[in-house]
């Protein structure tokens, strides 16, 4: 068997072309969606995550800015800009990028921004939200996962979801969203044991660790969907996920590539989380 192979790339495309529609219709009401990035210190990852933030922003017309702030810069700065861009009727989306430097305080920055315009999906408001069943923002990875999942009719509900990965940013939420959608779900961390006792038995597994070959091809059940969410960076400068990828396309029915399969999903929803927002805002008016 040969696994379908998920292209990110391509339903980003197609829902971005969705979205420009809904930016058109936003400006008829001259309401123009306005995302807002506070980038601090000078992280040569987050400066292309940023750069490919802005120009997937200018790709359907949302309005967006960029605040730089120096690494040493003190907490009260970021505070400040915080509040300056919540008062700031243009502004529909604050992402704080992620990580801070560690004298910053990452709960106390991201709590401060207004839940309705934290289009991260990252404020307990949100995250409280998302667990009740009553989300206003997904937080975007886990969000971009459900999509591919949808968009390949990856049945969910009465599955058995394995996710590898417990952050708050993609791990926790994922589990969530599959719980949500019916699918029973078992979570793995750096603790588990035997991944293996738990992907073998698995329809869908994400992988969400930012290691190389969590999961091969011996791991998993023939047909299962794989999901990698994974980034590491090989030492050609060449990008990689969690998954063996070769091994595991021989027995997965589904598998993401690493570039192209999650990575733009999830700046696709961070478009799709701040025009929602922007049409809340119109809603309201
Ligand atoms: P993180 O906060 O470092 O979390 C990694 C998780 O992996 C932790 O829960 C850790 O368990 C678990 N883990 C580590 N080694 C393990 C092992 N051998 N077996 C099982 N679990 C293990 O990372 P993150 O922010 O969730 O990101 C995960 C990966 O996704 C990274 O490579 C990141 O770059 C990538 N990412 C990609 C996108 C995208 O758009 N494609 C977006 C976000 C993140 P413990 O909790 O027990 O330590």
């Amino acid at each position: 068997m040969s696994a379908k192979v998920v292209d990110g790339k391509l339903v980003s495309r197609e829902l971005r072309a969705r979205m420009k529609d809904r930016v058109g219709s936003l400006m008829l009401k001259d309401i123009k969606p306005g995302l807002a990035v506070i980038l601090v210190g000078d992280d040569a990852a987050s400066q292309v995550y940023v750069r490919n933030k802005i120009r997937a922003c200018d790709s359907v017309g949302v309005n967006s800015t960029v605040k730089r702030l120096a690494t040493d810069c003190s907490e009260k700065a970021v505070l400040n800009e915080l509040i300056r861009l919540n008062n700031d009727p243009g502004i529909n989306g604050i992402l704080v990028q992620l990580p801070l430097p560690k004298h910053i305080d990452e709960h106390k920055i991201l709590e401060t921004i207004r839940p309705e315009k934290d289009v991260d999906g990252f404020h307990k408001v949100n995250v409280g939200a998302m667990v009740t069943g009553n989300a206003t923002f997904y937080p975007c990875t886990p969000h971009g996962v459900m999509k591919l999942l949808d968009y390949y009719n990856v049945r969910i509900e009465g599955r058995h979801a394995v996710v590898i990965g417990r952050s708050n940013i993609v791990g926790k939420p994922m589990a969530l969203m599959l719980l949500e959608r019916g699918a029973t779900v078992s979570i793995c961390n750096s603790k588990t044991p035997d991944l293996s006792i738990f992907t073998r038995q698995a329809d869908i597994v994400v992988t969400a660790v930012g290691k190389l070959n969590v999961l091969e091809g011996g791991m998993i059940k023939p047909g299962a969907a794989v999901i990698d969410v994974g980034i590491n960076r090989l030492k050609n400068g060449s990008l990689a996920g969690d998954v063996d990828y070769e091994s595991v396309r021989t027995v997965a029915g589904f598998v993401t590539p690493v570039p192209g399969g999650v990575g733009p999903m999830t700046i696709t929803m961070l478009l799709e989380n701040t025009i929602r927002s922007a049409e809340i805002t119109n809603f309201r008016r």
